[in-house]
């Protein structure tokens, strides 16, 4: 074979592009849920210029708020380069992406945050114990999942925001409200998004749902600390403004990617509070362990 026939055959094999480096901030975290999570799914219009570009199990949401692009969630490590070919499908550049809003240092939707941001150049945006467990890559040390261990790729460029602040960016103004329970760092993001006079209020929802590492106790002193966090989370999530609700995980809030029915927020917050209660009881029974 001639050496152009040779090259022609190795293009024709695909094997002229040297293998993939070895990427860090990509590297796939196993979980037994993790295919699950990331069940590929095109990206999708929400209402406006808001958009879905996760996944089957994971949200991430997109806003185009005319001066810039802000993306909510990170998911998995390995889920980065798929988020940014959803993006790009949607017709959108990703080094538009200014700020990446986070809901809360845990791996699965914080662990690709760290590519995101390299790959973006964007600020990711958290609330001060957020941005405490994103800059380290793992958990509080008084995160209910603390026993679990693991870590992901840390985040090294920060904004930290208060509850209530309002992250302005185009005509856009996104609402910080701190939901902790699920961690002390839990934030959920609110906006209105508008089509012509019709607007809606977005609720991308932080996970309220009770979670914890074998042998944690919410009936303990520091669990009772979380028990009264979550309480005013619900209270909160009850009250929101919501036409449309995101959660973290589809999964919570109802059949679909996103929920559109009258009174998502409260039947998302009254589902995490019954879960709570149960295990109140059970932990009261000596029924966990
Ligand atoms: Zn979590």
């Amino acid at each position: 074979m001639s050496a152009i026939g040779y090259m022609l055959w190795l293009a024709s094999m695909g094997g002229v592009a040297p293998p993939p480096a070895d990427d860090p901030l990509t590297r796939p975290i196993a979980a037994s849920r993790a295919a699950e999570w990331l069940a590929p799914a095109p990206p999708e219009k929400i209402f406006g210029t808001s958009y879905l570009v996760g996944f089957g199990g994971m949200s991430v949401a997109l806003i185009d708020t005319g001066a810039g692009l802000v993306l909510i969630d990170g998911a998995l490590p390995q889920a980065a380069p798929a988020i940014l070919a959803n993006v790009r499908t949607l017709g959108f550049d990703p080094k538009d992406i200014k700020y990446i809003l986070s809901t809360e240092p845990h791996f699965d939707h914080a662990g690709g945050l760290a590519a995101l941001a390299r790959d973006t150049r964007a600020t990711v945006v958290a609330s001060a114990r957020g941005a405490e467990g994103l800059r380290a890559g793992k958990h509080a040390a008084d995160d209910p999942q603390l026993g679990y261990g693991g870590s992901w790729p840390a985040v090294t460029r920060l904004r930290v925001v208060k509850d209530g602040e309002i992250l302005k960016l185009g005509e856009t103004a996104i609402n910080a409200v701190a939901t902790p329970g699920h961690t002390m760092g839990s934030m959920s993001w609110r906006w209105q998004a508008c089509e012509g006079t019709t607007c809606k209020a977005i609720v991308f929802a932080a996970s309220l749902n009770p979670v914890t590492a074998p042998g944690y106790r919410y009936t303990s002193k520091p669990g009772a600390l979380f028990v009264r966090a979550f309480e005013e989370s619900y209270r909160k999530v009850d009250a929101m403004p919501c036409d449309v609700l995101i959660s973290a995980h589809p999964d919570n809030a109802g059949d679909g990617r996103t929920n559109d029915t009258p009174g998502a927020c409260r039947a998302y917050a009254d589902r995490s509070r019954k879960l709570l209660a149960k295990r109140l009881d059970e932990e009261r029974a000596g029924k966990v362990k």
